[in-house]
């Protein structure tokens, strides 16, 4: 009795309420309150968190066979980015933002008021809630748009083949989208966490979050610590299931989970079978 009140206990003075995260979030309020008010900050911190986020794996590429370790877990040993195939998607993503994001960046910062900033934090628990619920939605959203852009062979041609011009991905294909895809992607990671009612601070941890698995799906390594290996029974698809789609264009459409594919029949986990490391699939 007396442990499961003490496990109450911690549950709730962690998990439960906001004083875990309230001092960061005070913090953040007192020293920052005009960056965070502003309507830009969320581009900012995501096109950031875009840019860094890739130089990791861009190094892992650039060091190729001098990391041998790093090199094991290759998804396509073979196949590795040239330097026109990097310049390329770089120059797709510079002209993206460049005519895209910050013309919509300009019209946000000149429209859009300053956000509120509450005074409660959200507690870990919501804050962990809410990053997953917005992930949940994006992938549901992203899994038919997804499936519908391979379906029809106009949008496909017109807006996703860009995507594909590459079939062993890298970090810097992750945003070698089309205009209208790059718009899409932006409009839900924009609007599911305000769909949701997420605290701010779940909605930047979201976009930041949502901004690394995206590079993760794409980087072309499956590192035992990547977000495959985050849920059991494959839940989760990560990089590992994401290559097999630049692979085999007609499956695994999910961004992400793996339950749409599942239901819907496209789904494929053939390249989890990785230089002869077999990831465990329950009941296969
Ligand atoms: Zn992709
Ligand atoms: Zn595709």
């Amino acid at each position: 009795m007396e442990l499961s009140k003490s496990f109450v206990d911690v549950w709730i003075t962690y998990f439960g309420n906001g004083s875990l995260l309230q001092p960061l979030w005070d913090s953040l309020r007192l020293n920052y309150k005009d960056y965070l008010r502003s309507p830009l900050f969320p581009v900012a911190l995501t096109v950031s968190s875009y840019f860094v986020f890739c130089i990791p794996f861009l190094a892992c590429d650039i060091m190729g066979e001098m990391w041998a370790w790093i090199q094991q877990f290759k998804i396509q040993p073979s196949r590795r980015p040239t330097a026109s195939s990097v310049l390329h998607c770089a120059s797709v993503t510079l002209f993206n933002h460049m005519f895209l994001v910050l013309p919509a960046s300009v019209a946000q910062w000149v429209w859009r008021p300053p956000v509120d900033l509450p005074d409660q934090a959200p507690s870990l628990f919501e804050l962990l809630s809410g990053v997953i619920g917005n992930l949940l939605l994006f992938d549901f959203q992203y899994y038919i748009w997804h499936l519908l852009h391979h379906k029809i062979r106009w949008l496909y041609v017109t807006f996703h083949a860009i995507h594909h011009q590459y079939s062993s991905p890298f970090a810097l294909a992750t945003q070698c989208l089309s205009g209208w895809e790059l718009i899409t992607v932006g409009f839900w990671t924009t609007l599911n966490p305000i769909i949701l009612k997420s605290h701010l601070l779940t909605t930047w941890a979201f976009m930041v979050f949502h901004v690394y698995v995206s590079i993760e799906d794409h980087c072309g390594y499956d590192f035992p610590w990547s977000t495959t290996h985050l849920f059991p029974c494959g839940f989760y698809g990560g990089p590992s299931k994401h290559d097999v789609h630049h692979q085999k264009p007609n499956t695994n459409f999910a961004p992400h989970f793996s339950h749409w594919d599942i239901i819907f029949g496209t789904h494929s986990g053939t390249s989890l079978n990785i230089k002869g490391r077999i990831h465990p699939q329950c009941g296969s």
